[in-house]
């Protein structure tokens, strides 16, 4: 199994999933579960370190900005590129393998790393990634190019209604 570099685990660090019923609280290390999204793996298969993958949004970013010119704001969803921290109610809810995310939450809480291999859903495969290393142009990094204009209209709606 490979594995990418990860922001080290900070004392008191919260549960990650949205809308999780803990109300993000801290999360105890032996209560940890990791999610590594499948979205993830795919960005960071071709940029392992954290230097490597902040390098890559900074290039993502500036090739949409330049693609979508001025009159459109493109809004990043900077959760794509780490896993997630859950609790035990978050990895239950989502229906995670619990041993495997616990796992893979005391591997990155001792190594600061996590496996090139998304969570599986509980009773599902898991899939080891680090295989099929590709050109990963077509990745979610975007989540939306949304034109100004759009923007200021649906602004205005939310203000009229
Ligand atoms: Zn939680």
């Amino acid at each position: 199994m490979k594995y990418f570099e990860v922001e080290p685990a900070t004392p008191g660090a919260r549960c990650e999933r949205l809308g999780c019923a803990c109300g993000s609280a801290p999360v105890a290390a032996a209560e940890s579960y990791l999610f590594v999204p499948s979205d993830c793996v795919n960005f960071r298969i071709d940029c392992p370190t954290l230097k490597q993958a902040q390098a890559k949004v900074r290039r993502k970013m500036n090739e949409a900005k330049a693609r979508a010119g001025r009159k459109f704001m493109i809004i990043f969803d900077d959760t794509i590129p780490a896993p997630r921290l859950y609790c035990r109610q978050a990895a239950e809810m989502h229906g995670i393998d619990l041993k495997l995310a616990a796992a893979d939450a005391a591997h990155w809480r001792s190594t600061s790393q996590a496996p090139y291999r998304p969570t599986p859903i509980a009773g599902h495969e898991a899939e080891d990634m680090s295989a099929h290393v590709r050109a990963a142009t077509g990745c979610a990094i975007l989540v939306a190019i949304v034109p100004l204009a759009g923007l200021a209209i649906s602004f205005a709606a939310k203000l009229v209604t």
